[in-house]
């Protein structure tokens, strides 16, 4: 088993789950079934870890390659053509498939966000 997507939007999950099944890749998500729980819970408001996001995985290792072109493929058709970027604001390296920064979500141009 191992992880290939996790996010707070679970209907984001929820559609590459089904983009890999379709595929013919088993797959599972982990966590959706206490995340609307912790979500109300003071815990979550606590410890809003990244751990009670609903985490996609496969069930079988040897997808894990296959899964991870599929997703990838689906976030950006050209991957090639897409360095990582240093961001403006903070710093951070930028994912070339991401058009703002994950860290301060200033534009790729450096732009604020408005
Ligand atoms: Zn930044």
């Amino acid at each position: 088993m191992k992880e290939v997507f996790r996010s707070s939007d679970a209907g984001r999950v929820g559609l590459y789950q089904s983009i890999l099944e379709d595929a013919g890749i088993g797959t599972f998500v982990r966590n959706s079934s206490t995340q609307q729980t912790l979500v109300h819970s003071a815990m979550a408001a606590l410890f809003p870890l990244p751990d009670f996001w609903p985490a996609l995985c496969v069930v079988d290792d040897a997808d894990y390659p296959e899964a991870m072109t599929l997703l990838r493929s689906v976030n950006d058709p050209a991957p090639a053509e897409r360095a990582d970027w240093p961001c403006a604001g903070c710093g951070e390296t930028v994912p070339g498939n991401f058009d703002t920064c994950w860290n301060c979500q200033r534009a790729r141009d450096g732009k604020r966000p408005s």
